[in-house]
């Protein structure tokens, strides 16, 4: 979200031609018997619209609370077969934790992110990150990254508290880890650098050098 929230999202549907045709194509592979059963089975994981399973309540960070999203506030996907994951996007909720929780919720409000830290450093995850929340304001980065919100107001630099730093640090240490995405502003960056956005989340009161070692930290500590 941010100091702005138009809530555009403009991201509609363009993979069923692509499911199909992926899906088509390999089906006539194995009819030819080409395929070995086991390269077979490892590459029918990565046709996308083979979906991955899913569980209800299901989370990708371990700690994190599921609350779902509604699910006009984001698209089915199954990332990162289908797109490729190499970005985290940090946002400020420019509220408190339940008011982002329910405007999530909310199908009239056409966005959302993966993820919400609170002030106590509690994780809630609202959408998987097989799924394209619409949180960037921008369709590509939204197919490319993971949103996190952390609760607070861009202008109250107290909002951002020891806690929440640190717990955001290990999530998107961990995101990083599992996608490989290098622990650089390049790939971690704040939703006011989309291209094209009128956001200006996550303000100037976020410690990016701060925050930035606290990730590079978790990240050593995780391969440790
Ligand atoms: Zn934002």
């Amino acid at each position: 979200m941010g100091a702005s929230a138009s809530g555009k999202s403009a991201d509609g549907d363009r993979r069923i031609g692509r499911r199909a045709l992926v899906v088509g194509s390999l089906a006539a592979a194995a009819g030819t018997a080409a395929l070995a059963r086991d390269e077979l089975a490892r590459l029918w994981w990565r046709v996308p619209g083979v979906e991955k399973p899913r569980k209800p309540g299901e989370v990708d960070y371990a700690g994190a609370r599921w609350l779902a999203a509604s699910d006009a506030n984001w698209r089915r996907a199954d990332r990162p077969d289908d797109y490729r994951i190499d970005m985290v996007v940090v946002h400020v909720t420019q509220g408190d934790l339940d008011s982002a929780v329910k405007a999530f919720q909310d199908p009239g409000h056409r966005a959302a992110t993966h993820y919400i830290v609170g002030q106590d450093g509690r994780v809630t995850q609202m959408i998987r990150e097989l799924d394209v929340a619409y949180h960037a304001g921008n369709r590509d980065y939204n197919e490319r990254s993971i949103g996190i919100e952390h609760e607070g107001f861009v202008d109250r630099p107290e909002d951002f508290t020891d806690a929440m730093y640190e717990s955001s640090a290990r999530l998107t240490a961990r995101i990083c880890a599992r996608y490989d995405i290098p622990v650089d502003r390049e790939h971690i960056i704040g939703h006011v650098e989309v291209p094209g956005t009128d956001h200006t989340d996550p303000g100037p009161h976020w410690d990016w050098d701060r925050y930035m070692k606290l990730v590079r930290r978790a990240r050593t500590a995780a391969q440790a």
